[in-house]
């Protein structure tokens, strides 16, 4: 591959020979194959046809960085045939984050990951979902996948090349042949774990998920998600959960110090985040008995449920409220009018104006005390 070399005269110009892109191909995937196509290796390509000056920009995760004039450039290099914005992980604004991926990237990303049996497959390319840190297993293959090459641990770079010869199936520290990899299938008592996965893969491209009656926009469902892992590996609430097959999976992670200042998934690896994801989708199978129960045996408050999360959704906060209700902090925010009407009310029921009918009516436990009630 043609490397070193330091010209203007292609910058901004048309790319001469336009790959295809699969339809679950990620960007930087589609752009080394551009430049190989080229017969340049993939940062040359990037000099000559971007600037210089602007090769840092193709640094540091460029699939949830892109900006928008890059992507409008990018479009008129290949005629405008290609839907680049498409291409990049910025697509799942709005669906993954309710804003764009750009302003938070690590939420949901990861390291760019692999099956080795899919890179052997015709021509080899990186999916978009082997950046996405819930997809951890290949449903097609039944392994899981790889994020760093077995023989050197080196994570992959694919605008990289070994020996500026061997393409990006190859790692670019060692030259391993990445399709050659060992495979560790998953066992049998965790296939139904993987249809999991499934869940968030159709949420993606619906931008929903349905749980019972209700429609739930992933985005809410995934602020969701963050809350339950910090509240399961953070916290150590592992009622309910430690008699499921994937809790075993998790071994290695509930002996780690988990740091919150960074996306719990960050710091587990493959195998534990399959069972982690797969846990929390646990939690709403048999919706929302499992859910419920692993709130009480738990004995999580509303506030632990809710405490972490910046929005919360209608849904979430009608969930929690039904299992654990919301306990009002200051009893002086119920008047003594409102208590008078509740009584009225109680009595024009034929109910007893006591403590535990008022406490079902304000959804409060303690400040009841200080009126004198039938007991
Ligand atoms: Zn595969
Ligand atoms: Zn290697």
């Amino acid at each position: 591959m043609i490397k070193g070399v330091c010209s203007t005269t292609l910058k901004n110009k048309p790319f001469l020979i336009i790959p295809h892109p699969f339809n679950d191909e990620l960007f930087s995937s589609w752009l080394t194959r551009v430049a190989y196509a080229h017969h340049f290796h993939p940062q040359t390509f990037i000099n000559l046809f971007f600037g210089i000056k602007n090769r840092g920009l193709f640094k540091n995760n460029v699939d949830a960085h892109l900006s928008d004039q890059m992507i409008r450039n990018i479009e008129n290099m290949v005629h405008n045939k290609i839907n680049i914005f498409k291409l990049t992980l910025r697509s799942f604004s709005g669906i993954l984050r309710e804003d764009d991926i750009i302003d938070s990237p690590s939420i949901f990303l990861c390291k760019l990951r692999f099956c080795p049996h899919c890179l052997k497959e015709n021509i080899p390319y990186f999916k978009y979902q082997w950046k996405l840190a819930f997809t951890t297993v290949c449903i097609k293959h039944r392994c899981f996948l790889q994020d760093v090459c077995p023989n050197c641990k080196t994570p992959l770079n694919i605008f990289k090349m070994y020996n500026n010869t061997l393409s990006f199936s190859y790692c670019s520290q060692c030259g391993f042949d990445l399709k050659k990899s060992p495979t560790k299938n998953i066992h049998s008592k965790f296939k139904t774990s993987m249809s999991a996965m499934d869940i968030f893969h159709q949420g993606l491209y619906q931008g929903y998920i349905q749980l019972g009656d209700s429609i739930i926009y992933l985005f809410c469902f995934m602020d969701v998600v963050t809350q339950l892992s910090k509240l399961i590996l953070s916290k150590r609430n592992f009622a309910f959960l430690h008699t499921h097959p994937l809790f075993l999976l998790l071994n290695s992670a509930i002996k780690k110090t988990i740091k919150s200042s960074q996306p719990i998934h960050i710091q587990l690896n493959i195998v534990e985040n399959f069972a982690l994801f797969g846990l929390i989708l646990y939690l709403f199978e048999n919706y929302p008995n499992n859910f419920a129960k692993f709130v009480s045996m738990n004995h999580l408050t509303h506030w632990d449920m809710i405490r972490d999360l910046r929005h919360i959704s209608f849904w979430y906060e009608t969930l929690v409220n039904s299992i654990s209700p919301k306990y009002v902090a200051f009893g002086n925010m119920v008047t003594n009018e409102e208590i008078k009407h509740a009584r009225h009310y109680l009595l024009s029921l034929g109910k007893l104006e006591n403590k535990a009918n008022l406490t079902q009516l304000f959804g409060n436990i303690n400040f009841f005390n200080k009126y004198q009630l039938h007991r």
